[in-house]
């Protein structure tokens, strides 16, 4: 169901959706589209209030997104494009070349290419952001990993995804799926989303005794958890 508030002079599209839970949950995704989760008996006019309450939180997650939302916005793959890694911005130079090499210093991505085609510049580029993304998000959770001794958790495998509503997930069977895009925003995000993701793999749900085991494993989350924000419960 499609619904919709004013607020102020900007609008909230909002799909609802009722679900056996005890309060209103709202989920702001990186693509800016927001969720809301209602108890089965919650009244809609209640649930417009809420919205509206929460207005001004929501419009702070759609414009913390919108520069992840920018930076995935379609690019041309172009010399002087700005592309990000790691939370910082770099600017692409596509330089011909008789030989394919990728490398990323002083603020500048430098893609050597025998083909300069966007296509083929997009391809190449996507697989390196995997590149890093792999060595990256392993080396992270090689270092939040041990936190966990005393949990007896298995160490999780990896999987790296295009994933569009999410910036990572867990599976029952305890493996741990984080979005390529991760790879864009800063380090202390990726670690926030894989510590996020391995209490996850102790508590099953987002909460008191999970909220605590995130909190004791990263006391900075919030700052972390603020840059990415999507869900609130
Ligand atoms: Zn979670």
């Amino acid at each position: 169901m499609k619904h919709w508030i004013k607020f102020g002079s900007k609008q909230i599209d909002f799909s609802l959706e009722y679900a056996e839970r005890r309060s209103l949950g709202i989920k702001v995704h990186p693509d800016g589209s927001v969720e809301v989760l209602a108890p089965v008996d919650a009244k809609e006019t209640e649930i417009i209030d809420e919205v509206r309450r929460k207005a001004p939180w929501i419009l702070k997650q759609q414009d913390h997104f919108s520069d992840y939302v920018r930076m995935a916005a379609p690019r041309r793959f172009i010399s002087g494009e700005t592309h990000l890694l790691l939370g910082r911005q770099y600017r692409l130079k596509v330089i011909a070349d008789n030989q394919d090499t990728i490398k990323a210093y002083r603020g500048q991505i430098w893609m050597y290419s025998r083909n300069t085609k966007p296509e083929t510049l997009k391809k190449r580029l996507n697989v390196w952001y995997k590149d890093k993304a792999l060595s990256i998000f392993n080396e992270l959770l090689e270092e939040v990993f041990p936190k966990f001794k005393r949990y007896k958790i298995a160490r999780p495998p990896l999987t790296i995804r295009t994933m569009t509503s999410r910036w990572g997930s867990c599976t029952p069977l305890g493996r741990i799926i984080l979005n390529i895009d991760l790879i864009k925003t800063p380090k202390g995000c990726i670690e926030y989303v894989i510590t996020h993701e391995l209490c996850h793999l102790v508590y099953h749900h987002h909460g008191k005794p999970f909220q605590e085991l995130l909190d004791k494993m990263m006391p900075d989350r919030r700052k972390w958890k603020e840059k990415l924000e999507y869900c609130l419960i």
